[in-house]
């Protein structure tokens, strides 16, 4: 006869599936993903999602802090509270943790964050340069320009506060000597945004060299929000 015991032993937890799981497998597949694409290197990086509870307060699932994410499983990613209180998990939380709860408190739109180290982006964050407006697809998918945020060092609240004012109601905002953030109301927009982000960095450099970089005119640039119902153009 089966008996029953409350809260469940330490044994049996481990065999209960976390109702985040598919947001958890999402967050790996995207942490592989920008590993396999160059956009970080080693433990660098993070990548969360808000996790709406119809009751209690907001959450959200992030990438542990300093992990290689091709050993992670998807029951490494912990979940927290907006305070970033483990929730559930073993693993400690990403340094970045206040960077992305203080981009959800500032953007309901935002379900998604992923911050990168990719080259081009970072060049750019390095030598202190905004990214002009001067590809049509930045307007549709990044809405315009992306600014670049004052300096702050790694994992501080005041990182946290100088790229949600730098990154205003845009997609995707550069962190000064750093690397870069981008948002999205799901993880697939987010991904979206770093790519192109860093081809907008890539071609910005290649136009330097020409030395031709002709940004859009202001009139252009049309921030696109992401709850718009816009079919993404080709
Ligand atoms: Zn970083």
């Amino acid at each position: 006869m089966l008996r029953y015991c409350y809260p469940p032993s330490k044994s049996l937890r481990s065999y209960l599936v976390s109702k985040w799981i598919h947001e958890k497998k999402l967050i790996l597949e995207a942490a592989l993903k920008m590993l396999e694409k160059g956009m970080v290197a080693g433990t660098s990086g993070n990548i969360s999602v808000r996790l709406s509870p119809e009751h209690g307060p907001e959450l959200l699932a992030i990438t542990p802090t300093s992990r290689y994410y091709d050993l992670l499983t998807p029951d490494d990613i912990p979940v927290i509270d907006f305070k970033a209180r483990p929730i559930e998990g073993k693993l400690q939380p990403s340094s970045e943790s206040f960077l992305h709860i203080d981009i959800y408190r500032a953007r309901d739109d935002v379900g998604a964050i992923i911050h990168t180290h990719s080259v081009y982006a970072s060049a750019m964050a390095a030598a202190r340069l905004a990214i002009p407006p001067i590809l049509d697809e930045q307007l549709a998918i990044l809405g315009g320009k992306v600014d670049l945020a004052k300096y702050a060092p790694s994992g501080t609240r005041e990182l946290a506060r100088k790229a949600v004012a730098a990154l205003k109601d845009r997609n995707a905002v550069l962190l000064m000597n750093h690397g870069l953030v981008g948002v999205g109301k799901d993880l697939r927009e987010a991904f979206t945004v770093c790519e192109v982000v860093e081809k907008a960095a890539q071609v910005f450099y290649l136009c330097s060299t020409m030395g031709r970089v002709n940004p859009l005119p202001e009139i252009d640039v049309r921030p696109n929000r992401l709850s718009s119902k816009k079919t993404p153009r080709d």
